[in-house]
């Protein structure tokens, strides 16, 4: 999967997340909060499992404070 996917797919999911949050707060159903607590859980499974780096294929961690390299192996990294 393309870098760029991941990154999307995690985008929509902090959404999703962010939606339903305040689907809970304005509807009090306690039920959304697990919901939330599980896709929490799913982002962080998908993020460990596809955002890694191409090169050497450790976990890439947050590219925004070290640049577009990788920590690991120094190679460029094109999202
Ligand atoms: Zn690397």
């Amino acid at each position: 999967m393309k870098l760029r996917k991941v990154k999307i797919m995690i985008y929509i999911m902090i959404g999703i997340m962010g939606i339903l949050l305040l689907a809970m707060m304005v509807t009090k159903i306690l039920v959304l909060g697990y919901i939330v607590s599980a896709t929490l859980i799913a982002t962080a499974i998908f993020e460990r499992l596809y955002w890694k780096c191409p090169y050497c294929g450790r976990f890439l961690g947050c590219l925004n404070d070290r640049g577009k390299y990788c920590q690991h192996c120094g190679k460029e990294i094109e999202i």
